[in-house]
């Protein structure tokens, strides 16, 4: 619940360029922390929302930063600094490593 609320509140700011890939309508970030009432299940299993063209900025942004993706192994989402192992620069050696 507290991942949740706070994404609630960071969803105002822009999505990580470095984010690639596209929802595969898994609809495992629809069930954070518990399933939500909109969520729907076509008879493939793919998802989708009753309330899609007015889904809140949280649902519409997710995963908005790579420290807020909290389902990696089912999204169809990644980042491409975390995929790199470049997060923050630490443990880097800079004559070697890309920045
Ligand atoms: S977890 Fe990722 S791939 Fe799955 S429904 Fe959410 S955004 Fe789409």
């Amino acid at each position: 619940m507290l991942n949740k609320t706070k994404r609630l509140f960071t969803s105002l700011l822009p999505v990580d360029p470095d984010r690639t890939g596209a929802c595969n309508r898994c609809g495992a970030c629809c069930k954070l922390p518990y399933p939500c009432p909109f969520l729907r299940f076509d008879d493939e299993g793919l998802s989708s929302c009753a309330v899609y063209a007015i889904r809140p900025p949280s649902c519409r942004k997710y995963p908005r930063v790579a420290s807020e993706q909290l389902t990696p192994q089912q999204c169809g989402y990644s980042f491409a600094a975390v995929d790199e192992g470049v997060t923050d620069g630490i443990g880097l050696d800079p004559l070697t490593d890309p920045l």
